[in-house]
């Protein structure tokens, strides 16, 4: 049972966020909302922090290693914060070959990492088959690396390119996954996801899934078995309304995946990454950006504050600027956004951190505003790099962000199962000499003996109160 909603309290209170803490009280949208804006934000990271701890204990932060294969860039969407996509035409417009990938794959298994989080644009020319026997291949090949692939947007796409049997979109949608799970995929990624609001969607995704159908094919996951994570990509046009109807989308599903499928052995949202857009190379990176002057300071209500609804039914004609000006997020709304997702989302095991997006320092204080994973030490990154962020992190240099942030490193699998933990001197960053070769890159670059940065990401832990993390 989830803990009960106490609407007339004030989110503000100390003991009510305690009872959160324990689990014991859920915050309602408005109330969350009223935390975000009126609690100091140090008070906001603290509470998150004391709730990361409650579930995960607070002696272990986790990471992955794990390669972001992109195996093709041709996509029939338009979203207007991407700079990774191309049409079929153009010049640098790809798609790997099977020997391609599976040497990537390849490279990954050599220095230890245990998964693939394998995503591409929406390509209308490669047909059911195609996927079928790459993942036959790679299971073959490498039966130890586990397939995480494919987000929501991807099926959408995949019903309509391959015209599958079934009644609906629901069980089209069935017939897909079925078949590629038998043929070697293990869970699906929370790509896509943006932000569920309507209008903010419709705005800035356009020829991507609405939320319906994005949260529908999860669901499918699900009552398939497969654990899935679920993102947010924010600090755009959207207001902080619309980031509380996200988290409370991925909250009200998830309670009902728990309630429905707990005793079959169904799966849920393991993990919940929010991350900042990156502007560059972007249509939407273009818009000119709120707090420039008379009128639109930053003492002025944000357009998309005016405008956004904490039950998703915002309308534009609220502002006349709505959607023409920016607001990127810094560290401080990242890391707010992120503590109250610790908060909020007390039914989704673990909170990843985004250093990809947000720099190594700003993700390694993230561990101590409620995220318990650091994500990935990634090989590979190719669609964050387009739009401009190029951060880059090794091994040994994740394990250190980790472990100077208080906690010892651990290595996890997908189903945050911790493979390694670094409490010993042969630990990567302590066997370091010479750290001069190891700090953070700020060119993306593909080293495949040391690993580099990342994109969708996700965490584990050790300890569990309230949150069962379902594997
Ligand atoms: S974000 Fe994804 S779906 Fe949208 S245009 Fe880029 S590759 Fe296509």
């Amino acid at each position: 049972m989830p803990p009960p909603l106490q609407t007339e309290l004030n989110p503000l209170d100390p003991g009510f966020l305690q009872a959160i803490v324990d689990g014991e009280a859920r915050l309602s949208p408005e109330q969350g909302l009223e935390l975000y804006h009126r609690l100091p934000p140090q008070e906001l990271g603290r509470w998150a922090d004391l709730r990361c701890q409650r579930i995960h204990g607070d002696s272990i932060r986790t990471y992955v290693i794990d390669r972001n294969i992109n195996y093709t860039n041709v996509c029939t969407a338009k979203c207007i914060f991407c700079a990774f996509k191309r049409s079929g035409t153009e010049d640098d417009a790809y798609v790997l070959e099977y020997d391609a990938l599976l040497e990537k794959v390849g490279e990954l298994a050599e220095i230890g990492g245990t998964q693939i989080l394998m995503q591409g644009g929406m390509n209308p020319d490669l047909d059911l088959d195609w996927y079928l026997e790459l993942l036959q291949r790679i299971r073959s090949e490498y039966p130890q690396v586990h397939v995480h692939a494919f987000s929501p947007p991807e099926f959408v796409e995949f019903v309509r390119f391959f015209d599958p049997p079934g009644s609906d979109f629901k069980a089209k949608v069935r017939y897909v996954m079925t078949r590629l799970m038998e043929a070697g995929l293990d869970s699906v990624p929370g790509g896509g996801g943006e932000i569920f609001a309507p209008l903010v969607r419709a705005r800035i995704g356009m020829g991507k899934c609405d939320a319906d159908a994005w949260l529908t094919v999860m669901r499918v996951a699900h009552e398939l078995g497969m654990n899935t994570s679920a993102t947010m990509m924010f600090g755009h046009i959207e207001g902080v309304a619309d980031r509380i109807h996200h988290m409370e989308q991925v909250r009200s599903w998830q309670d009902r995946t728990i309630d429905d499928l707990q005793e079959s052995g169904g799966g849920r949202y393991s993990a919940f990454i929010a991350w900042p857009f990156q502007p560059d190379n972007t249509a939407l990176g273009r818009l000119k950006e709120w707090g420039n002057g008379p009128g639109d300071d930053l003492e002025t209500p944000y357009p998309g504050d005016v405008v956004a609804r904490v039950d998703g039914t915002g309308d534009g004609k609220d502002h006349p600027e709505f959607g023409r000006r920016l607001r990127l997020a810094g560290a401080s709304a990242y890391l707010r956004t992120q503590a109250l997702s610790r908060l909020y989302l007390d039914n989704v095991y673990s909170i990843g951190s985004s250093w990809v997006t947000m720099g190594p320092h700003i993700g390694q204080l993230a561990l101590r505003w409620g995220a318990n994973d650091m994500g990935s030490v990634m090989m590979e990154e190719n669609v964050v790099s387009s739009a401009g962020t190029t951060h880059c992190l090794n091994e040994p240099m994740i394990c250190r962000l980790i472990r100077d942030a208080g906690f010892v490193p651990a290595q996890r699998d997908n189903a945050y199962d911790l493979l390694k933990i670094h409490d010993g001197a042969d630990a990567p960053d302590l066997v370091v000499e010479d750290w001069s070769r190891y700090r953070a890159d700020s060119l993306h670059t593909e080293q495949p003996e040391v690993g580099c940065s990342g994109g969708e990401k996700t965490t584990p832990a050790t300890v569990q109160l309230t949150i069962d993390k379902k594997t």
